[in-house]
């Protein structure tokens, strides 16, 4: 058994190129194509959001990939209009030698490391990989297994969504009332999108109470090859 932080990888983009983008496809609507100047998207997008003429936020997207827990991509998974793959607890065996005959978790960011909850908790998964190895020794297939596996077995998650369902997804859950596990790694994300692209992500309030120490800062985009 493994215990690893989650990760966050998110692709490069340029926040500028991609409001002017937004921009451009915007001024089809007032066929006013001949006001852009460099900076003229910033008014009109901030113009747009008050409005709420939010769909002109449609027309670009950004991807990332997590290694998170399967609670986190429960969660998310429930947003209609993002795009995801995900490794599949359906294929994938962790008894083959392919995934070092051992389940990775992922550490709770909400148990004080070395508590007695963190211990029962560790010992809760020590327990689940025993009887999934033995299980899988005993030829059970990926699709038998996986019954076994718990919220905090590790996965892989490809995902891309367009800049307003970005807007929409982290409104909910950057805030205090998402889980714990999930905000670990979309306030960062949201911070990030704040800084490139402040005319979009000003707005959007998050818990600026979540401790710094359990932030996952997002990483250029590599798909995690490991
Ligand atoms: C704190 C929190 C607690 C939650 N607890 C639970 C829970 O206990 N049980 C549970 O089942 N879910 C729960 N959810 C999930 C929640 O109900 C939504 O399913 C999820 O957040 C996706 O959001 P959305 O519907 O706004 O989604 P998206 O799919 O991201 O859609 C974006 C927007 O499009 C519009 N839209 C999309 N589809 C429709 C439609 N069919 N009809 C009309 N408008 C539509 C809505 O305006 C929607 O806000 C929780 C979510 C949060 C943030």
């Amino acid at each position: 058994m493994k215990i690893i932080e989650p990760i966050i990888e998110v692709e490069k983009f340029d926040g500028k190129a991609i409001m002017k983008k937004l921009e451009r496809a915007c001024r089809t609507c007032y066929r006013s194509e001949g006001s852009i100047t460099d900076e003229s998207y910033s008014n009109l997008l901030k113009n747009c959001i008050n409005r709420g003429h939010e769909s002109i936020l449609e027309h670009e997207k950004i991807s990332i990939t997590m290694i998170c827990d399967i609670g986190v991509y429960k969660d998310l998974t429930r947003h209609r209009f993002a795009s995801f793959s995900i490794e599949s607890t359906r294929y994938c065996n962790y008894g083959k030698d392919k995934f070092d005959a051992q389940i990775k978790f992922i550490k709770p960011c909400n148990y004080e490391e070395n508590s007695t909850m963190y211990e029962l908790w560790k010992e809760s998964m020590e327990e689940i990989e025993k009887k999934y190895l033995a299980l899988s020794e005993a030829g059970a297939t990926a699709d038998q297994l996986r019954m076994l596996l718990p919220h905090s077995t590790a996965a892989k998650v490809s995902m891309t969504a367009n800049i307003r369902e970005w807007k929409h997804i982290l409104s909910l859950r950057a805030t205090v009332h998402a889980h714990p596990a999930i905000q670990q790694l979309l306030i960062p994300l949201l911070l990030l999108f704040k800084k490139e692209m402040p005319e979009i992500f000003d707005s959007v309030e998050y818990n600026e109470k979540f401790e710094e120490m359990y932030f996952q800062k997002p990483a250029e985009l590599t798909f995690i090859e490991e």
